[in-house]
């Protein structure tokens, strides 16, 4: 039998599925290839496939690393159900049940073990003893400190390879920044990993942005004919969480509050209701839902701005698993940006955190589709525009702008890629300041080339252009401004650049609201 189709067998068998989705296979073949492997996959893509199959295909443990205590068991539960020897490993189980977890381990006879990366190193002897398949390191971003994520217990992840050289790591993130994905491959210690990069595209679910501006009235007429449906509200504070599903109960909704500020047994509780369509709606702060495998979520809405678009992109990722039609709504509100960075003031990371929200802004107000937007943060590139957002639904009135956009790329790539927006707009209107001066930029060809628009609008129309993936922002190094394929397009291959008329920006709610 070959290879390949042994590996269909064991996805019939074990799991119920007769294809892969896109890039498991292949991913799957690197790993049994005994190839460091990084996969990249949007929510709900399917990554934990990626290191079950191999773990069966392959002799020994494999090794799973998985921030998500809350979740190990009730993966271990559905493995236990397909036929599938795994346990795990963690601070919060009674002290029996982990005498009984290393004992298994011990014996050899299990395909996976899942542990946390903090107790890990409590079974460094047993590892050294038994064979091991592999090591799977799930939501891989969280080694990266610029990610939002972040888990110290993760950076010591790093000897695994030096320990154990010969044994594959692949690890496992839906966060696809470019920066975070050269932190994971560094810090795991496995420079030559290949990596795989799924779209991220999630076509059923519709993008809406809307002024902050009485919220609570929009939300409760978006829910007037959802009555049954599962849904989650994202807010920035506790106290928000509580006082809004106060609001949604006494308006007749089923929902509940949740937040790190709750007891366990009161969030494994609530957690457990959504899960059986008990309680529909969650009000939430980001703590909720990294990693809940809830098919039917028909719809999530961000009541605050989420601080950088990973955030965002993962939270309406909760929706519509199920690749049914999903609603997600984002609420905007210069309030929120305000306070936004008041948090990552004096932060170690600020001025990149600063960067990161600012794009979300930027996404926020954007007049073009804003899945191009979104995509194209990530790396992606959408031929057409999506038809499924607020802005294909209702678009503004475009110009054709390919003759700015080409000055704009244009001065980009005489400024070597190095500069970030303000000096590009000085330059492109001719500014003579000693910034300016110093570098001799006043000598470049299209120094001057957009004299005629103002400030404000060039700003305006670049972000425009980094919406729709024309330029993308380096975010680790001042924010410089790079060019894209499509930008070469632009400049070299005759593609078209609408430009959306200025001032036609959403109606954006500027004051705080005693809502
Ligand atoms: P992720 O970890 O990427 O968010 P999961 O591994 O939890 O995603 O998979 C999401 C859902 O897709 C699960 O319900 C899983 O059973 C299902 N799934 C995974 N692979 C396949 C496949 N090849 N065919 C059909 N369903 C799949
Ligand atoms: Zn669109």
């Amino acid at each position: 039998m070959t290879q390949s189709s042994k590996l269909h067998e064991l996805l019939k068998v074990h799991f119920g599925y007769d294809t892969f989705r896109p890039n498991q296979l292949q991913i799957i073949e690197n790993v049994l290839n005994g190839s460091d492997t990084l996969a990249i996959m949007p929510t709900g893509g399917g990554k934990s496939l990626c290191f079950q199959l191999p773990a069966l295909y392959l002799e020994g443990t494999a090794i799973v690393v998985s921030p998500l205590i809350a979740l190990m068991k009730d993966q271990v539960d559905a493995l236990t159900a397909n036929g599938i020897k795994a346990t795990f490993f963690n601070s919060s189980q009674p002290q029996a049940e982990q005498q009984q977890s290393l004992e298994d381990l011990k014996d050899g006879k299990l395909t996976l073990f899942y542990v946390a990366p903090e107790s890990l190193f409590l079974i460094e002897s047993i590892l050294r003893e038994i064979k091991i398949s592999l090591f799977a390191i799930d939501e891989a971003h969280c080694i990266s400190s610029w990610g939002h994520d972040f888990r110290p217990a993760y950076t010591k992840l790093g000897i695994l390879k030096a320990y154990f050289p010969q044994t594959p790591i692949i690890a496992l993130t839906a966060t696809a920044d470019k920066a975070t994905q050269d932190d994971i491959i560094t810090q795991l210690g496995v420079p030559n990993a290949d990596k795989f990069l799924s779209s991220f595209d999630r076509k059923n679910l519709y993008l809406d942005v809307r002024s902050g501006q009485n919220r609570l009235k929009q939300i409760l007429d978006f829910l007037k004919n959802k009555l049954d449906e599962s849904g989650i509200v994202y807010c920035l504070s506790r106290k928000s969480t509580e006082s809004l599903a106060a609001k949604l109960k006494s308006a007749g909704f089923k929902a509940a509050a949740y937040h790190a500020g709750l007891s366990a047994d009161d969030r494994s509780q609530i957690q457990e209701d959504f899960l059986n369509d008990q309680t529909p709606i969650i009000v939430a702060t980001i703590a909720f839902g990294m990693g809940i495998d809830k098919s039917n979520v028909r719809w999530v809405i961000h009541y605050n701005m989420p601080k950088n678009i990973e955030g965002y992109y993962q939270e309406i990722g909760r929706s519509g698993r199920d690749g049914l039609p999903a609603h997600t709504v984002l609420f905007y509100s210069f309030a929120d940006v305000i306070q936004l960075r008041r948090f990552v003031q004096g932060t170690p990371t600020e001025a990149f955190q600063l960067a990161k929200l600012e794009r979300m802004q930027q996404f926020a107000e954007a007049l073009s589709c804003r899945r191009r937007a979104l995509l194209s943060y990530f790396g992606e590139t959408l031929v057409e525009d999506c038809g499924n957002c607020d802005i294909c639904k209702s678009p503004p009135n475009y110009f054709d702008g390919t003759l700015l956009a080409q000055k704009v790329c244009s001065v980009i790539t005489r400024l070597r890629e190095q500069e970030a927006l303000g000096m590009v707009i000085d330059v492109l209107r001719g500014a003579q300041n000693a910034a300016v001066l110093e570098k001799g930029y006043q000598q470049i060809k299209t120094y001057g080339a957009a004299k005629d628009v103002s400030w404000l609008d060039l700003q305006q129309y670049i972000i425009q252009l980094l919406n729709q993936g024309v330029l993308e922002i380096w975010f680790h190094e001042n924010g410089r401004l790079l060019l894209t394929p499509l930008a070469k397009q632009v400049l070299f291959e005759g593609a078209k650049i609408q430009l959306a008329h200025l001032n036609q920006r959403k109606e954006i709610a500027s004051k705080t609201e005693a809502e």
